[in-house]
């Protein structure tokens, strides 16, 4: 199959005018003009997007694709009493209305142009959804208690499911670990993580400096998300001291930053030496612009983690914080507002995100010699982005017109490991429709909760 389109943007190579490329069993054969390949291939059928841009799918660096339905539910609330909100209203759902969360989330990614997620989930649902959408990467199961004594009952719940939905997932995706945050895990159950996970070579992700108040509470001892998020877990009664450090501190003291395929994220809130931990460890960070603006978080540091070298790419962080999977919208607010911040002095051109988006994220992850950017010998994950409505054109930088031009609804294709998962078509919004009012009733669910 040969695609073509006025742009193809390969990310690791300048973008191409009126490119190709050859998508062979799965795999990118040849990237080039579009009139050469179709001369050295003249049998090949051909599928051209016209005034379109051709380039890697979008890994979504952070998310939890079950917390789809969560949409609008808890709109316009600070991190804290976001959080706390949303909890309470978990308990509202059964295991098939979380398995419609998470494929409504996983139909919305791949709809969004996004074909690798970092996953954490705490039902399972992403594990059937992200399959049978055809994602690929890595579902974390997450795993959390400030009570010492359950650490162990913990860690063997979550290796038990591991393993199981090792089994369970398709060939594309890994599983691994996620201790939840630094609020919600007993020291010694980031040990017990960091170890299990690098004797058995699992990936690990964790929520990380996101909130001033889980700074706070760790640092200071107290705050409000630390208090009432320890009532409502059932935690109250263990003790809690100020540890008199930031939280990416107090976690590098309990060896878990130094698993090494360790990804954490938001890191809003670092201290002075944080970064240097973070680069020294070569722990990834998930920027989640969106969700840390939405929900009052600040805005992440991305130039010093930058200039220290840390390896940083991009996440939605679900519906449930930000509203929408839309990888445009993340990237466009990601970049305007470390603009914002850094003024003229240090400009980021839309080409730099455009590369968190891809590349950088599958290397965060350890995919990137498999995905990332259009090359020959890497496997096929492409979308096609419409860029031909007139707030579109005329369009002179394609990296600029997909950036601050285009949105979710301008996917025009998403393909994964050469099989198409997503194609805008008249079927394809029925099916659609279909999803969206089986989740409807799981949200008319969630707005009717009163409380457990
Ligand atoms: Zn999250």
């Amino acid at each position: 199959m040969l695609l073509s389109a006025r742009y193809v943007l390969p990310v690791s190579a300048p973008f191409i005018e009126n490119g190709a490329v050859l998508v062979r069993d799965g795999l990118i054969v040849e990237v080039g003009l579009r009139d050469e390949l179709k001369a050295r291939y003249p049998d090949e059928e051909e599928r051209d997007f016209g005034q379109a841009a051709l380039m890697p799918g979008f890994v979504d660096l952070h998310t939890h694709l079950e917390y789809a339905v969560f949409r609008g539910m808890v709109d316009d609330a600070p991190y804290s009493q976001w959080k706390l909100q949303v909890m309470r209203k978990e308990s509202a759902l059964d295991a098939e209305d979380w398995a419609v969360s998470a494929e409504l989330g996983a139909t919305e990614a791949v709809r969004s142009g996004i074909t690798t997620i970092a996953d954490i989930t705490d039902s399972g649902a992403s594990v059937g959804a992200a399959s049978a959408a055809g994602l690929r990467g890595v579902i974390y199961r997450e795993v959390a208690t400030m009570d010492r004594s359950q650490v162990e009952r913990a860690l063997a719940d979550a290796l038990d499911d591991v393993e199981r939905w090792q089994q369970a997932v398709s060939d594309r995706i890994e599983v691994g670990l996620a201790p939840h945050s630094p609020y919600s895990c007993h020291p010694k159950l980031f040990e017990a993580v960091a170890q299990t996970a690098t004797e058995r070579g699992l990936p690990v992700a964790m929520h990380l400096a996101g909130s001033k108040d889980e700074h706070d509470f760790v640092k200071y001892g107290s705050s409000l998300l630390g208090q009432d998020y320890r009532e409502a877990s059932g935690w109250s009664g263990i003790g809690w001291l100020p540890t008199g450090v930031s939280p990416v501190r107090y976690v590098y003291q309990w060896g878990i930053l130094e698993v090494p395929r360790m990804l954490a994220v938001h890191c809003v809130h670092l201290d002075e030496g944080d970064v240097g931990i973070l680069a020294k460890t070569r722990t990834a960070v998930a920027y989640c612009p969106r969700c840390n603006l939405k929900l009052g978080m600040g805005i992440a540091p991305l130039q010093e983690l930058m200039d220290a070298g840390v390896l940083v790419g991009i996440g939605t962080d679900s519906p449930a914080s930000n509203s929408t999977m839309d990888f445009f919208d993340e990237m466009r607010i990601g970049l305007l507002v470390q603009r914002g911040l850094a003024g003229e002095a240090r400009f980021y051109p839309a080409e730099r995100f455009v590369r968190m988006a891809t590349l950088e994220g599958a290397r965060a992850l350890g995919l990137d010699h498999l995905v990332g950017s259009l090359e020959a010998g890497k496997r096929a994950d492409i979308v096609a982005v419409d860029l031909s409505r007139s707030h579109q054109v005329p369009t002179q930088d394609p990296y600029g017109a997909v950036v601050h031009t285009a949105n979710q609804d301008d996917v025009l294709l998403t393909m994964i490991d050469g099989a198409v998962v997503f194609d805008r078509s008249a079927a394809d919004a029925e099916a659609f429709a279909g999803l969206v009012g089986r989740a409807d009733r799981v949200q008319a669910k969630l707005r009717n909760w009163s409380g457990a």
